[in-house]
Order: structure tokens, then C-alpha cells, then sequence
């Protein structure tokens, strides 16, 4: 890969630049040639991350054809906004308007003046079913590039943290991938490109990770006995890493982290509790440190007391000692930069000042694992 000529490379729908990341963590030889977001935060955040990378600030379907022609790229990064394709969205699919930039894109493609060799694309778990993934497939098929589709958490490169997401690779000319394709969905990455001291069994997501259950004023989380079976299990995988490992010690201001007594009070059951020692935490989405339902692990930064007992008879106690049992946990949202640890953004990522914390929790959550698509980007690159 050393002696190749830098790719030029078009990162649509670029958010915060987890792409971007992700290629320079591939060490490929590659230049951003455009950024296209339409997001005025994630826009100023990747600014301030990547001031050299031309970023264009307009929706992807106000650009011509003579606009990407312009553009000469090799390689199509892009994650398309994933709300039509998820569980709890509307599940609008093509027919949802947020999808429209995406078909206008597949529409583009063969009518380019240079097809790219290589393209990918990261989106939900639902996008596989989804129609706007057979619009995909055909025209991938129609414009002779070869594919392959993965389903992929980051539990599987050892970090513990749960994303399953989508992928694609394709790439021109037909049958020009290093490893053999498949027309089945591949679940975690192909054994050379997941390092075999790290490759641990996929696990599928659990059924409340992003969905809501309620009963009265308390809020339970309704576990099954293979959900509870499934967490101790991933906390004694040794191939994934502690959650200590990815946390802030240093930081000052801890306290604006914790759990507030009204939401403790409410949603205590509904959590799902960490500890540092952990080697699991649940997907961090968008609402997260604002919506407590399913949207992220909380962290118990006081293990002293054992979260068994804090939790035992918390029905039967006045809510004065409900607050009191629960509060002795020290329970805390993960920081942002936590999440952005977990997510493999490196220690120089940062937020432009005047960002406020659920906006940095807001960019996180649409973002992506920068290792798992490092990983692809490598294994479609490769010759
Ligand atoms: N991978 C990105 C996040 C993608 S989330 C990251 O690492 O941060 C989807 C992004 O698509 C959002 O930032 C949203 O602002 C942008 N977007 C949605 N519709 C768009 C459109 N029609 N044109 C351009 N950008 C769009």
C-alpha cells in the first residue's frame, strides 16, 4: 500500500468525520477530497478537527452531477442517515423523506463520468431488510462492482462496548477482493482482519436495548434470564477489554455527570448499571444523558456497595430512602469523552469550545466505531 497515489476520497454524510478517522487509522493512502454534511454543529466540529479538509455544507441532493464529476474521487465513504431503517423510527424506508439523498446518490452513480473503485457504507441493523438496501444491491450489481454486507459490533475487536451496525464494501472491477465474498451477510470481520487474540462470538443485541417498557411511576427493565446470562457472559470474556481502560480519571468536574435524584428516582430499574471492572456497556445513542430509556449504559463510580443490595427493596422504601440507597452508587453518565473513547476516535478529537455536552452526546450517538471501519476500509482496500 506504501508506494500507491493517495485515493481521493469523497466522505459523504460526514457528521463529526468518524469516516475520516477511520481512513487515517487505516494508514492507506488517502485524501479527503470533499466532506458534505448538511449539520451546522457536526459541521463545526469537524472544522475544527480537520481544517484542511474541504467541507461542504449543503445537502448531498443539491449537488449536480457536474458537482461529483468535479470532484474526481476514487473511494465514496458515506452513512446515510439511518432513522428510516431503525426499530423504534417510523421504519419509513424509501418512501421516508430522509431517504431521499440516498437514492439520489445510487441514482448518480452510474451516470458518473468515473465510477469510483470502492465504496462504503455503515447503517443500522434493519437497513439488510430495508428496501432502500435492495436498491443499493441493484445498483451496485447493475454498475459491476463486487460486495459484501457485514453485521458488526465493536465487542468483536475487544472493545466493551455493544454497536451492532451495518456495513458495506464494494468494489470495481468485479471479483477484485482480497478474501472470498459471499452473498450471505457476514457477522463480525473475516479472521485476518480481526486480530484472533480479540475475536470473541458475536452477540446479537438484546431486545431492550432500544426499546421501552413501562409499568407505574418506576420504570423496570424487563430482563430475561438469557439477557442476564448473555451480560455475565460478556463480562468474562477476557479478550474484551475493562471499561476502566476507556474512562477519565483526570477530569476535574465530574460531579455535573451524575444521575439527578429525579431521574434516579424514576428510572433506577430501567438503567443499564456498569462498573469500571465491566467489560460491557450498551449502545450510546443520540438521547443519551438526556432520555434515559435505552439510550446507554450509566456508570457506578462508587463500587463500595454492591449494586445487588442498593437495589434490593427499593419498592418498599419511602422515597426519601429510595434517593439514599440509590445515591450511595455515585451513579454517572459516561463523559463525552468516554463514548468518544469507546468509539475509537483518538485523544486529539476534540470539541470546539462553545459545544454544549448534549450536543457532544447528540454528534456521538450518530456517529460510528472508528477501529470497526478502520478495519473495513483496510480489508476492501487491500489487493
Ligand atoms: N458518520 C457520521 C455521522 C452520520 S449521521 C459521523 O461520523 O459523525 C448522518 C449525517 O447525515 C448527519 O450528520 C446529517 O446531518 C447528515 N445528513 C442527513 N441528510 C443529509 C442530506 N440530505 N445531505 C447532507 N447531509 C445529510
Amino acid at each position: 500500500m506504501e508506494n500507491m497515489e493517495p485515493l481521493r476520497v469523497l466522505e459523504l454524510y460526514s457528521g463529526i468525520g468518524g469516516m475520516h478517522y477511520a481512513l487515517k487509522e487505516s494508514s492507506v493512502p488517502a485524501e479527503v477530497v470533499a466532506a458534505v454534511d448538511v449539520n451546522t454543529t457536526a459541521n463545526e466540529i469537524y472544522r475544527h478537527n480537520f481544517p484542511k479538509t474541504p467541507l461542504l455544507p449543503k445537502t448531498i441532493e443539491g449537488m449536480t452531477l457536474q458537482d461529483f464529476d468535479k470532484l474526481n474521487f476514487d473511494v465514496i465513504l458515506m452513512s446515510p442517515p439511518c432513522q428510516p431503517f431503525t426499530r423504534i423510527g417510523l421504519q419509513g424506508d424509501v418512501a421516508d423523506p430522509r431517504t431521499k439523498s440516498f437514492l439520489y446518490i445510487l441514482e448518480l452513480l452510474p451516470r458518473l463520468s468515473k465510477r469510483p473503485c470502492f465504496i462504503l457504507l455503515e447503517n443500522v441493523k434493519g437497513f439488510e431488510t430495508s428496501a432502500a438496501r435492495d436498491a443499493l444491491l441493484k445498483t451496485l450489481r447493475e454498475s459491476d462492482y463486487s460486495f459484501q454486507e457485514f453485521l458488526i459490533s465493536p465487542t468483536s475487536l475487544g472493545i466493551p462496548n455493544s454497536r451492532l451496525r451495518y456495513f458495506l464494501i464494494a468494489k470495481r472491477p468485479p471479483g477484485s477482493f482480497s478474501f472470498q465474498t459471499s452473498a450471505e451477510i457476514m457477522e463480525g470481520l473475516p479472521m485476518s482482519e480481526s486480530p484472533d487474540s480479540l475475536t470473541v462470538p458475536h452477540n446479537n443485541p438484546t431486545s431492550s436495548e432500544c426499546e421501552r417498557e413501562k409499568s407505574g411511576t418506576i420504570i423496570f427493565k424487563m430482563e430475561t434470564e438469557q439477557e442476564l446470562e448473555r451480560k455475565r457472559m460478556q463480562d468474562s470474556q477476557e479478550t474484551v477489554r475493562r471499561l476502566q481502560d476507556f474512562l477519565q480519571e483526570d477530569e476535574q468536574d465530574m460531579d455535573q455527570y451524575l444521575l439527578p435524584p429525579k431521574t434516579l428516582l424514576r428510572y433506577a430499574l430501567l438503567m443499564d448499571v456498569v462498573q469500571p471492572s465491566f467489560r460491557r456497556s450498551v449502545c450510546f445513542t443520540k438521547g443519551y444523558g438526556h432520555y434515559v430509556e435505552g439510550t446507554g449504559s450509566v456508570l457506578q463510580s462508587c463500587v463500595d456497595v454492591e449494586l445487588e443490595s442498593a437495589f434490593k427493596n427499593l419498592e418498599q422504601l419511602s422515597e426519601a430512602d429510595k434517593l439514599k440507597q440509590l445515591l450511595q452508587l455515585k451513579l454517572r453518565y459516561f463523559t463525552p469523552r468516554e463514548i468518544a473513547n469507546l468509539m475509537g476516535f483518538p485523544a486529539d478529537f476534540t470539541f470546539p469550545k462553545h459545544i454544549s455536552v448534549k450536543q457532544q452526546y447528540r454528534v456521538l450517538g450518530n456517529s460510528l466505531n472508528v477501529h470497526v471501519v478502520s478495519h473495513l476500509i483496510r480489508l476492501m482496500i487491500s489487493k
